[in-house]
């Protein structure tokens, strides 16, 4: 795997007009190594910031408009200013761009709230070739069921623990794959303290049973997945009927086919939920991932 390339933003306000000379001269390549963020920036010393991540392909990022859409949400969640979408989606391409456009990759992209009382956000994006080809989406893997410790009434009784924005704070996600290795799975599905299905720590959770497609419905208190999202649109051209709602965890087991989906990784089918082995639907996940790497803008 190649070095990640970073580029820094001068951010602008939502409702600056583009420099005479571009958006793109307000964002800068920066030499591996080359210090970007002060050791006063809150993003760094307390988390406090969003991101997002894109998959690319072919030198292209792909589904621009959920991701834009979810960053600008989350940063109205954490009363950041907005952010200047032309001015992301410049620099977004600037960075796909530099990929090698023969590999599968991604794009992270940081807006925190920047040097402690400066009102200056600070922004940046790092831009990853994929690690291997993804053999897990033909081979699966197994998750652990984690407890997340909130009920699904979270969003309505405690908006301040920011359900659903994508915070620069993910030490918890971190933390829950690490239990989910020690209990010898490869990832985690959040489990609400009333037994339903949340989300994965970095990915959602889609299950098929028979003609309808089910995810988690995100009042619970999780992301909107924009992965998710793709996948319902061409399950519907499929004919097939899809619904968000109350996923009990107990439907993991009573399902025919259970993946968890993410913008780079796309859609890896589940094998085994707490070491109990359930039904793997092979021929969904590979026709589910051909329709999502032809994902474009
Ligand atoms: N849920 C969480 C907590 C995530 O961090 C992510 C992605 O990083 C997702 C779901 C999936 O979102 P997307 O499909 O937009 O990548």
């Amino acid at each position: 795997m190649s070095d990640p390339i970073v580029f820094v933003l001068d951010v602008a306000p939502a409702d600056a007009a583009e420099p005479a000379a571009g958006w793109a001269s307000t964002v800068h390549r920066v030499e591996r190594g080359t210090p970007i963020l002060e050791g006063t920036d809150l993003g760094a010393t307390r988390g406090d910031g969003v991101f997002e991540t894109l998959g690319v392909l072919s030198g292209l990022p792909q589904a621009i408009s959920g991701h834009f859409w979810r960053l600008a949400r989350s940063a109205e969640l954490l009363e950041l200013p907005a952010p200047n979408l032309e001015q992301w989606l410049v620099a977004m391409r600037m960075a796909a761009a530099a990929l090698p456009s023969d590999r599968q990759g991604g794009v992270k992209l940081a807006l925190s709230r920047g040097i402690e009382g400066s009102g200056q956000p600070s922004g940046w994006l790092v831009a990853t070739e994929a690690e291997g080809d993804f053999p897990e989406r033909t081979s699966g893997i197994r998750v652990a069921t984690l407890d997340r410790g909130y009920s699904s009434d979270l969003s309505e009784r405690a908006p301040w623990l920011l359900p659903g924005a994508k915070t620069l704070s993910y030490a918890v996600n971190m933390a829950a794959l690490r239990e989910a290795r020690r209990r010898g799975a490869q990832n985690a599905i959040f489990v609400s303290s009333d037994g339903y299905v949340m989300e994965a720590p970095q990915s959602t959770v889609l299950l098929r049973r028979g003609n309808t497609l089910i995810t988690p419905k995100i009042d619970i208190g999780i992301l909107p997945g924009t992965t998710q999202m793709s996948a319902f649109a061409v399950a519907e051209e499929w004919g097939l009927e899809t619904v968000d709602r109350l996923v009990p965890v107990s439907e993991l087991h009573d399902s025919d086919g259970v993946w968890i989906l993410s913008s780079v990784a796309l859609a890896t089918p589940i094998t085994a939920v707490d070491e109990l082995p359930i039904a793997v639907d092979h021929e969904f996940s590979g026709r589910l991932n051909a329709a999502l790497i032809s994902r474009r803008e």
